[in-house]
């Protein structure tokens, strides 16, 4: 097992408050939330970030912005979400396997901060 957090929360090695799962993706909520709807999906597999992503994780990427959208749904926050992927350390990212946040439950203001 290698040393990442979210490799450790995929596994069950470090607690986590799952929304959702499925085979290839793994759902929980933010232990630091930025709005009332604040939820990390996450591949199962250790995917770094979209920089170091090449063809080969484009379906994996794909199913994580789907779950996202589907648990929108379930939220009933369709009409006002957004999903980020934050990409090296001037974005802000601190964790190094890749990770969808999906954001909403409030007003949204562009652009991002
Ligand atoms: P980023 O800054 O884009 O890399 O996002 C990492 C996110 O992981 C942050 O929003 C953190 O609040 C969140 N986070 C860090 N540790 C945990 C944890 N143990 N459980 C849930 N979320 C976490
Ligand atoms: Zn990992």
């Amino acid at each position: 097992m290698n040393d990442c957090l979210f490799c450790k929360i995929v596994a069950g090695q470090i607690p986590s408050k799952k929304i959702y799962e499925d085979d290839y993706t793994y759902a929980f909520e933010d232990i630091d939330p930025k709005a009332p709807t604040h939820v990390l999906v996450v591949p199962k597999q250790h995917v770094i970030d979209l920089k170091s992503a090449t063809e080969k994780d484009a379906e994996i990427i794909g199913r994580c912005h789907v779950v996202a959208a589907k648990i929108a749904r379930d939220r009933k926050i369709e009409d006002s979400y957004r999903t980020v992927l934050n990409v090296g350390p001037g974005s802000g990212q601190s964790v190094f396997h890749l990770h969808v946040h999906l954001i909403g439950g409030r007003t949204l203001r562009w652009p991002p901060g």
